[in-house]
C-alpha cells in the first residue's frame, strides 16, 4: 500500500498532487498580474513617449506572464483541461519564442508604423501623409489646417473657432 502510493506519486508528480497544484495556483496568481502590469507599462511607455526607454518591460511582461498562465492552467484545471493545457503549452511556448526571436523586429516596425501614423495627417484630397504641423499638403497643396489670425494656433482645416483662444476663424 505504502509502496503503491509512492509509485503513484512518482508517476503523477504534477497531475494529481494537490499541494503542488495549490503552489502552482499561488505562483500563477502572483506572476500573471505582475506580467500583465509589466506588459501594460511597456505599452504605455511606448505609446506615450517620443523616446521610449521601457520597451523591454513589454518582453519582460511576456516572460513573466507566460509561466504565470501555465501555472494557473495546471493549478486550476481539471483532468481534461490539464490534458489540453499539456497540448497547448508547447504551442504557446513556440509562439512566444517565435514572437521574441523572429518577429521582434517586425513587431517593433508595426508598432513604429502605428506610432508614425499618429504623427502625420492624411491629405483628404490626394491621401498623401503629411507631418502633423503641415498647413498645406506637400503633394497637392490642399489646405490641411488653419493658423489662427489672433494667436497663431494651428487648427483643423474645418474649424470655425480657434481651439486655443476661441476666436472666430476666417477662411
Ligand atoms: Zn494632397
Ligand atoms: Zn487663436
Amino acid at each position: 500500500m505504502q509502496q503503491n502510493k509512492g509509485d503513484y506519486m512518482k508517476n503523477n508528480k504534477l497531475k494529481d498532487n494537490p499541494i503542488l497544484r495549490k503552489r502552482l495556483r499561488i505562483i500563477g496568481l502572483i506572476l500573471t498580474p505582475i506580467g500583465g502590469i509589466c506588459l501594460l507599462i511597456g505599452f504605455l511607455d511606448f505609446f506615450s513617449r517620443d523616446m521610449p526607454t521601457m520597451f523591454w518591460m513589454f518582453f519582460l511582461g511576456i516572460f513573466i506572464l507566460f509561466p504565470g498562465t501555465v501555472c494557473l492552467q495546471y493549478g486550476y484545471m481539471g483532468k481534461l483541461a490539464r490534458y489540453k493545457a499539456g497540448e497547448v503549452a508547447p504551442v504557446a511556448k513556440d509562439t512566444t519564442n517565435y514572437l521574441l526571436d523572429g518577429t521582434r523586429e517586425e513587431l517593433a516596425k508595426t508598432i513604429n508604423a502605428t506610432r508614425g501614423l499618429s504623427h502625420t495627417i492624411k491629405c483628404p484630397k490626394c491621401s498623401e501623409e503629411n507631418s502633423k504641423d503641415s498647413v498645406f499638403c506637400n503633394h497637392c497643396g490642399h489646405k490641411l489646417s488653419i493658423l489662427c489670425r489672433t494667436c497663431g494656433m494651428q487648427n483643423d482645416a474645418d474649424s470655425k473657432f480657434c481651439k486655443k483662444c476661441g476666436g472666430g476663424i476666417e477662411l
